[in-house]
Formats: C-alpha cells, sequence, structure tokens
C-alpha cells in the first residue's frame, strides 16, 4: 500500500471509527456482487458510514487524496454497477438503515438509504399503508439502490417506477456538498426537481443518504389470473379490456411465453394451473374488493367467448395467489437450468411479438443455444434468458436480443441500469446528443470524475 493509501485510510477510520472501515481479509470474504458470488470485493477498503455528515467528511477526504469511490447498497444490481478497481474505496450505506419518521396523514416515511425494501414495506403495512415497489431482491436491494437504479419491479403498471415514488432526498457531491431535498411535498415547482440528478444515475452523481417516500393506502384486495391467450397481441387485448373494466386497477400484468411457462411449471416446481402448450400466458393481476371478483370473471368469460383467451385460472385463495406468482418469481429454476444470461430490454407493446418472433428465430440458429422470455409486458419490459457460450456463441445472443431494439424505438435497458455490462451498448438506445448532454452534466457535478467512474459512460 502507497503511504497515500494508507494515510486515506488513516483518515477514513478517523471519520466512521475502527468497525465502519472494512479492509484486507474481512474485506475479500466479501462477493464482489450478487451475480458475482465467487469474485472477492476488490476494493482498496469498504467504508461504513453512519449518516450524511460522515459521508460527506468521507467525501471530501476521498476528493483530497484523489481517490475514486463506489457507492454499495444491497448488492443486487444487475449490470455489475458496484465493481470497484483496487485503488478505489467502495462506500457501503449498510449503516444508514433508519427508518427515522412515518406519517400516516400525510403518507410519507423518511428512511435511510440503506433500509432494505422489504422494511420499508413492512413498517408501511404495521401503519396501515403501502409501500408499492416491490422485486424480487426485495429482502437485500436498499432504498438508495433502487433510487440509483430507479427500479422497476412488479407493480409499475399502477404506481411507476421509483421515481414516482420519491419526494424527496439528500446526497452528497463528489467534493463532500450536501445537497438536502427532504421536502415531503408532492407539488413542488421551484426550478430544477434536483433529486432527479440522483434516480437512475447509478451513483455517479452523488452518494443518496436519505430520502423522503411516498406511501399508498393499502390496496383492499387483489383478483389474480393466469390466461393463456393465442399470442402476445391478444394479451395486450386483456390488459386494455381489464384497464376499461376496473378504471386502471391492474396492478401487475406479466408475460411468460411458453418455453419460461414450462421450465418454472416442471415437477417439483410450481404446479401449472393450465396445459404447457398455449403460445403465450400472462398473469394478470387487478386490486379490487371481494365482491369485485365476479365481474372479472365476466370479463375473462367474455375474452374466452371472443377467442382473445383460450383458457383462464382465477385464484382462488392467497395460496393459489402466491401459486400463480411462483411461475414468475422462481429466477433460480432458470439458474438451475443454466439459462444464467440474463438480459432487460424494453419494446413498444405493438412491435412486440414481431421482435420476439424474429429475436427467437435467430437464436434457434445458433448452435447449444436455449433461451426463455418473459417480463412485465404492461410496461413494455422483456426479460430474456439464455444459456452462456462463451464467445461467438454469446455475440450472436447479444447481437439478435440487441440489434434490432434501435429500430423499434426500444431500450437496452428497461429497468437494470446501464452499469459496466452495456456501457457499449448505451448508443443503441440514445443519441449522440443525449449521451454528450449527460457527459455535460457528468463533468458539472464530478469534473474529476471520481463518483463510480467508468459506469454507464
Ligand atoms: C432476484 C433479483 C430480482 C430483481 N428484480 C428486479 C426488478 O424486478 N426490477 C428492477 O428494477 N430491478 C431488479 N433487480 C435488480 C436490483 O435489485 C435493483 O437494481 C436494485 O435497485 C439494486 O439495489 P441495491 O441496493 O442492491 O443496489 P446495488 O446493487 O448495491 O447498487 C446498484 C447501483 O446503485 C448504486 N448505488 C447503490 N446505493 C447507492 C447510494 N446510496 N447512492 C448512490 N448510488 C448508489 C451502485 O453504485 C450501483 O451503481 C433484481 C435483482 C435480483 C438479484
Amino acid at each position: 500500500m502507497t503511504p497515500n493509501a494508507s494515510a486515506l485510510l488513516d483518515r477514513l477510520a478517523a471519520i466512521v471509527g475502527p468497525t465502519g472501515l472494512v479492509t484486507g481479509e474481512e474485506l475479500r470474504g466479501r462477493p464482489a456482487s450478487w451475480t458475482r458470488p465467487a469474485e472477492p470485493c476488490a476494493a482498496l477498503a469498504l467504508v461504513r458510514p453512519r449518516d450524511t455528515a460522515e459521508t460527506g467528511a468521507v467525501l471530501t477526504a476521498c476528493a483530497e487524496a484523489g481517490a475514486a469511490i463506489v457507492p454499495r447498497g444491497g448488492a443486487t444490481g444487475l449490470v455489475d454497477g458496484i465493481l470497484s478497481a483496487p485503488d478505489q474505496i467502495t462506500l457501503s450505506t449498510e449503516r444508514m438503515t433508519a427508518i427515522e419518521s412515518l406519517d400516516p396523514l400525510s403518507m410519507t416515511m423518511v428512511a435511510g438509504s440503506g433500509v432494505t425494501i422489504e422494511a420499508v414495506q413492512n413498517a408501511a403495512r404495521e401503519a396501515g399503508l403501502f409501500f408499492p415497489l416491490d422485486l424480487g431482491a426485495r429482502g437485500s436491494a436498499t432504498v438508495g439502490g433502487t433510487i440509483s437504479t430507479n427500479a422497476g419491479g412488479l407493480r409499475v403498471l399502477r404506481y411507476g417506477m421509483m421515481r414516482e415514488m420519491v419526494l424527496g432526498l439528500e446526497a452528497v457531491l463528489a467534493d463532500g456538498t450536501v445537497v438536502s431535498s427532504m421536502r415531503p411535498l408532492i407539488k413542488n415547482n421551484t426550478g430544477l426537481d434536483l433529486k432527479q440528478l440522483f434516480l437512475g444515475t447509478e451513483g455517479t452523481l452523488g452518494i443518496v443518504t436519505r430520502a423522503v417516500l411516498r406511501l399508498r393506502p393499502e390496496p383492499a384486495g387483489y383478483a389474480t389470473a393466469l390466461v393463456a391467450c393465442p399470442g402476445v397481441d391478444d394479451g395486450a387485448r386483456v390488459l386494455r379490456a381489464a384497464q376499461s373494466a376496473f378504471q386502471g386497477r391492474v396492478s401487475s400484468f406479466e408475460g411468460l411465453w411458453p418455453d419460461f411457462y414450462r421450465l418454472m411449471t416442471k415437477p417439483g416446481r410450481a404446479t401449472p394451473p393450465l396445459g404447457p402448450d398455449y403460445p403465450f400466458y400472462a398473469i394478470i393481476e387487478v386490486e379490487c374488493v371481494a365482491e369485485e371478483t365476479d365481474r372479472f370473471l365476466d370479463l375473462l368469460d367474455r375474452l374466452m367467448g371472443e377467442g382473445t383467451v383460450l383458457d383462464a385460472a382465477l385464484a382462488s385463495s392467497e395460496e393459489q395467489r402466491q401459486g400463480m406468482w411462483r411461475i414468475r418469481d422462481r429466477v433460480e429454476n432458470m439458474n438451475a437450468d443454466g439459462i444464467v444470461r440474463a438480459f432487460d430490454v424494453s419494446v413498444p407493446l405493438d412491435r412486440m411479438d414481431g421482435y420476439v418472433r424474429g429475436a427467437l428465430a435467430r437464436m434457434a440458429a445458433i448452435p447449444d443455444c436455449r433461451v426463455v422470455v418473459y417480463g412485465h409486458i404492461g410496461d413494455n419490459n422483456l426479460h430474456w434468458n439464455t444459456t452462456d457460450l462463451d464467445g461467438p456463441g454469446n455475440a450472436a445472443i447479444d447481437a439478435a436480443i440487441y440489434e434490432p431494439l434501435a429500430d423499434l424505438n426500444g431500450s437496452v435497458s428497461a429497468e437494470h441500469g446501464i452499469g459496466l455490462e452495456k456501457r457499449g451498448k448505451l448508443g443503441l438506445s440514445r443519441s449522440a446528443e443525449e449521451i454528450a448532454t449527460m457527459r455535460l452534466v457528468k463533468r458539472a457535478l464530478d469534473p474529476d470524475n471520481r463518483l463510480n467512474p467508468g459506469k454507464i459512460f
């Protein structure tokens, strides 16, 4: 270790206390990320400030020492956004886990950036309220991480992405300046909405330390069905009809193509409510009271009469509802079957059928390529999972999935972000002028490129 590095670590330990700095073997014992469980965290040190003031002091110290900082929340991000180099400092929010306050009247919560989404959901529920963001990684993903990736998940259709759930936040800039915009206001048109700088920018413009979250009334109940349709376009018609019938209260609409459905309902996995040979399946969930279930059944009957739905199963208990969600949620089943490369893209709904057919046809010609496709199709979001073929095979898969997107007005990242993994793909979704403007903002806030360098650009 150089004398400068050693002096920086001494200074950081003085700021956060001896237990706030993790180095050496203890640090190497931590995995690099959720997607790289066997790789050790490569940073010079992991620093764990307890609050905004300590975060500010850490960033000032790093700025003066010329050290780069990589923010880290629950480490569940899927695009290598928290990978660090051996000379960089990882800043973990794991000690900023206080839920500072919850106001049931204005339906707001103030939470530290290290609070997990599950803890936010539970605290809201205990107060008779509801925090709508939900994702498979809820037990580890944090407030700061989901803000920084503008996470989406299972209820975007009704409640929007994380951006819609943040009223205010506090962030620390690269030079240690604290920008506090912790107002619990829905309306606040007083110039630039600075919190947007930190939403979805993957820790490249500042470190989020606290946030004011917007809570919602708890839904009175759900009606959940699995439907089989002739194709994704019919699925879109089902969604449209349900939105009209229930005044926009469809909270999830998850598309499942047959290979995905069959993989998830193999013996020993989720129980299949419908046969395995339909061309397209969707889980549809509507927020409604029990008395409205008949209306949901009538809707499904009508759609079956029209041929838009071929078959349908309605969950008649919470256990059956959870069983349906297990078909969608158990992503570990794909890993168990060796279908391990995950893709997250967006395509306009009216172009989705042609896009999926075209990409599947291209991948069918790649030797040993296995692929499944599913996603939050009500939000235009498709997830592909494929085998890992190394070298040219993977390049051909990438081309089949990414190349058509630019012409379709799609996106190379629907909800996971860019990180390191998709840097080379950014130009497929954003124009040269857009990327140049992003770089201008980055240079203005972090002229020495010290905050999460190399991520996004
Ligand atoms: C099983 C599973 C299911 C998932 N499902 C979904 C899904 O449905 N929808 C979805 O959108 N994502 C999903 N994800 C991806 C992931 O959970 C989200 O990206 C989540 O927002 C990451 O939160 P985190 O706390 O783990 O952040 P990390 O992985 O630790 O970090 C993510 C990025 O944010 C930055 N960052 C973290 N904390 C801060 C902070 N306080 N200030 C500034 N920058 C920060 C990091 O540098 C990194 O660039 C899933 C992941 C898994 C493993």
